[in-house]
């Protein structure tokens, strides 16, 4: 698979979309320092592009889960500003028994599923999922086993390159964006 195309039974079958956070819905890198108190601040950038195609992918029908293996108040207000229900942080990164729990609750297959990775961490889940996609600056285990890989780095569009490229694939993109655009054209 090229960064451009998803195969269309593939892209069909998907019904969750999993994204990890650091390094895919982040540049990867953490804010750290402390307020006038003391008390420790992490802060986390994210972008823009990426979180309208997260809302997309819901507005396509898909399911959409954050699944982190770091544990960070700024995942869980973006999760939540972005409506995504499923947000789980795991830490040390034993994401499998999380996703597992969340596919038997949502009695979704492995092959319905497609997540977005860019390290080892990932690599337990991802090996599993119909659909393997990668950022363009993944670390070289996870690009491997991947199907699909973006043009744009973790945190700099990749989430929203996905997105696209898998509505597209469904034959959802034109519509979601007309849908879209019509309800802003309203005065
Ligand atoms: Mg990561």
């Amino acid at each position: 698979m090229s960064a451009e195309s998803i195969p269309a039974a593939v892209a069909e079958r998907v019904k969750l979309v999993i994204l990890d956070v650091d390094g895919v819905l982040t540049d990867a890198g953490v804010y750290m320092g402390e307020d006038a108190e003391g008390r420790s601040i992490e802060l986390k950038r994210f972008d823009i592009q990426d979180g309208l195609g997260v809302k997309m992918l819901m507005w396509g029908g898909l399911d959409v889960a954050i699944v982190s293996g770091r544990v960070s108040a700024a995942t869980a207000i973006r999760a939540r500003e972005l409506g995504v229900e499923e947000c789980h942080q795991e830490p040390d990164a034993h994401k499998l028994k999380v996703v597992e729990k969340l596919l038997e609750r949502k009695g979704v297959a492995w092959d319905q599923v497609a997540m977005v990775a860019d390290d080892i961490p990932d690599l337990a889940v991802l090996k599993r999922v119909g659909l393997k996609a990668v950022v363009a600056n993944a670390t070289e285990p996870v690009i491997r086993v991947a199907d699909w890989q973006s043009t744009r780095h973790g945190g700099r569009g990749a989430v929203r390159e996905f997105c696209d490229a898998l509505l597209q694939a469904r034959g959802d993109l034109e519509r979601i964006v007309d849908e879209y655009v019509e309800d802003r054209s309203r005065t």
